[in-house]
């Protein structure tokens, strides 16, 4: 039997600094090494004659030196290498850049390969710092390589090399993770062959097999996981039936304003599942702004008038106190005793608090993670509400859960997924959608710019603060980073701090930062004595701050559209109409698509659509940005089409066998147990 759990710094060719570097990698054991997957592939197996390559292609050729390198010193830090190479066709130059060592590495008569990216220079081939070798010892360019994702100091080919030793270790070792009527059935290829294909594939055709099977997996195990969750929940457990006599539609005639057609619809769902002895378990989807509070606030009535309590968990404190407010507010005269928990109050009054929340005295508990420490203890939980929820995720939701006695669980998200995607992810959860904003909410007007516009930019900014108005400023970048072109928040600081906008009140906020400071800049935003806000994209889903009425994007085409809609509802809850200035470089179609897009619509469901579409056509963000789950081989955008396949078989085979206890079943009971490792017990 092999040991998967083995140790990094047990597998051949890993030293004490690697296993560090390798660690930073996430890189723990034998396992993770096998499974960390080639983030793309460079196919050196076949060399391309000279006079048949094209301007921006990247291609392996093999070729002749004519003559010696060339050096030639351009500035005081910066030396060029050239050196001309011709195969039977033709000829082209190759470029390096301050590697004076290489001078001697090329024999006139030798033939060597070249990997690179070709470049057209008034009609002469060039290409830059080309991988390359001797054609008669050639090892990393007569074949399809692996190009894994690095971390700084880790060259690829120590990674390959160390990864082709763990490979090798497993080698045919690998026990099967899939029943084999199962693989059989749908084609799949062994695990062994797979996880030698995927590192070393000797061809694509073999490397679409293996990332076939792979994907095949982990979609699977999803699927399979999150079905046995909701079965679990629906096959297991007695939940709470509330009272019919506590009538949300009492809570909904005090409201100084009537709910849209779509918070009705999905009060109606949730009204029936928490009348129903089933516990609920319900995505509540819904963009920024479309509501949903007040539909937690409904249902959250419902829950104390039937005698129980509520407790509504948001991600940060700034939230969670809006949430309070906003509770405190509409349920004034209703005496519903609402309370908040965030780490950071004192002592003797976090004591207090759990004494009544224990004693029944409190009948909606609105808080943070803080919320979930054991000693927070409920009299009668009844309604458990993330707000925001990928940021919480299956572990701490069932966690809440369990401090009742199957509680009905509202999950709210504005992360607008479309449907199809929503229904596979949130596979545990039943779906319910606001699809429409309240009338008469002014549309935030949306422009694309490129630089030669930034004086009018900042002169538009500074007359709205002169009216009275905020401003945020996101960019990509914490700090000035060499290897990205994009704006960062600390140079951006320096700029408006000290020369554009020195008679107003600049601040940042970013990542980096304690969540303590965080808050206390986001609290004096909202209190009016910031004028303009730098910071990343970690300002707030929801945050309210309705004097704030522009949003200015940095390096807009580096976000997702998904992502854009979400920063650009900061801006517009208030009564001021409100802009959303993206900032773009660069005019590739896609781009120039993308801010047309931006520009033209507010509907986040529409967004997201053609963010897939464009993901579709080769542009990539990753998945964190929608708040999505992060897979190791799988892409939610390409895979599209399998994923829905997989969801079909996966609803299948839990039909057949809802609590995957058949033995024919026991490598998928082994798989969903794999996927909740150290998340959920089941
Ligand atoms: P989100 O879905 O982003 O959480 P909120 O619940 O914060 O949205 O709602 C945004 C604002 O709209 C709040 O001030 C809320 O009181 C208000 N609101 C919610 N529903 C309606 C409605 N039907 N008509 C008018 N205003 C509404
Ligand atoms: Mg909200």
């Amino acid at each position: 039997m092999i040991d998967l759990k083995k140790e990094i710094q047990y597998v051949k060719g890993v030293g004490p600094t690697r296993v560090q570097l390798l660690n930073k990698l996430g890189i723990y054991t034998l396992e993770d090494l096998i499974t960390y997957y080639p983030r793309e592939y460079e196919d050196r197996s076949k060399p391309k004659y000279i006079d048949q390559t094209e301007d921006g292609e990247e291609v392996l050729i093999s070729a002749y030196p004519m003559g010696r390198m060339n050096e030639i010193r351009i500035r005081g830090n910066l030396l060029m290498c050239k050196l001309m190479v011709q195969d039977e066709t033709g000829a082209c130059q190759i470029v390096w850049y301050n590697q004076p060592y290489l001078k001697n590495s090329f024999k006139p008569n030798k033939r060597y390969k070249f990997y690179g990216k070709i470049k057209m220079n008034g009609g002469k081939r060039e290409m830059q710092s080309p991988v390359f070798e001797e054609v008669e010892t050639s090892k990393n360019t007569g074949k399809i390589i692996p190009i894994y994702p690095l971390t700084y100091r880790l060259s690829q080919n120590t990674l390959r090399k160390i990864i082709e030793n763990g490979v090798a270790e497993v080698g045919g070792k690998l026990p099967e993770t899939m029943p084999q009527y199962f693989m059989e059935k749908y084609h799949l290829c062994d695990i062994n062959t797979a996880i030698t294909q995927i590192h070393f594939p000797d061809d694509f055709e073999q490397f679409s097999k293996a990332r076939k099977r792979l994907v095949f997996e982990e979609l699977l195990s999803m699927q399979l996981a999150l079905l046995s969750l909701k079965n679990q929940y629906e096959v297991q457990k007695e939940g709470i039936a509330f009272l019919k006599e506590a009538k949300m539609s009492e809570m909904i005639d005090k409201l100084p304003f009537s709910l849209t057609k779509a918070q009705l619809h999905v009060l109606e769902e949730i009204d029936g599942d928490m009348e129903n002895r089933k516990p609920m378990n319900r995505l509540l989807q819904g963009d920024v702004g479309s509501g949903k509070t007040i539909v937690a606030l409904i249902a959250a009535y419902k829950a104390v008038k039937s005698g129980y309590q509520a407790v509504i968990m948001a991600p940060t404190a700034i939230l969670a106190t809006q949430h309070l407010e906003s509770f405190s507010q509409t349920l004034e005269g209703t005496g519903i005793r609402c309370e908040l928990l965030v780490s950071g109050i004192s002592k003797k009054k976090k004591e207090a608090i759990l004494a009544r929340l224990q004693n029944g005295e409190i009948d909606i508990l609105i808080g943070t993670h803080a919320v979930l420490e054991d000693n927070v203890i409920f009299a009668k939980l009844g309604l458990v509400v993330t707000d925001e929820q990928h940021r919480f995720g299956v572990r701490q939701r069932s966690k809440i859960a369990a401090k009742g006695d199957n509680p009905d669980v509202l999950v709210m998200t504005a992360t607008p997924i479309p449907r199809t995607l929503a229904l596979i992810l949130y596979g545990d959860l039943d779906i319910s959608m606001i699809d429409e904003l309240p009338p008469n909410r002014k549309k935030i007007e949306t422009y694309a710019v490129t630089k030669s516009m930034e004086t009018r930019v900042n002169n538009f900014i500074a007359k709205n603060i002169e009216e009275g108005r905020q401003c945020y400023i996101v960019c990509p970048l914490v700090e000035e980073n060499e290897e990205i072109n994009a704006k960062s928040v600390m140079e951006m600081v320096e700029v408006y701090q000290k020369q554009v906008f020195t008679n107003y009140r600049v601040e940042y906020l970013h990542g980096k930062m304690r969540p303590k400071e965080k808050d206390e800049i986001m609290e004096r935003f909202k209190n009016g004595e910031i004028d303009i806000l730098i910071s990343t994209t970690v300002i707030e889903v929801g945050v309210n701050v309705p004097n704030s009425n522009i949003m200015v994007i940095e390096n807009a085409e580096r976000f997702g559209l998904a992502q854009l809609h979400q920063l650009r509802g900061r801006v517009g809850r208030g009564e001021y109409q409100s802009y959303c200035i993206l900032k773009y470089q660069g005019n590739s179609h896609v781009i120039q698509e993308r801010m047309k897009m931006m520009t033209s619509t507010n509907d986040g469901f529409v967004l997201s659509e053609k963010d897939l579409e464009l993901r579709g056509s080769g542009e990539f963000f990753g998945t964190k940005q929608h708040g999505l789950p992060e897979f190791k081989i799988a892409n939610l955008f390409q895979d599209l089409e399998l994923l829905k396949q997989i969801q079909a078989i996966s609803l299948e085979i839990m039909e057949q066998d809802p609590l995957l206890k058949k033995p024919e079943n026991k490598e998928f009971q082994l798989l969903v147990k794999k996927h909740f490792r150290d998340r959920i017990e089941i």
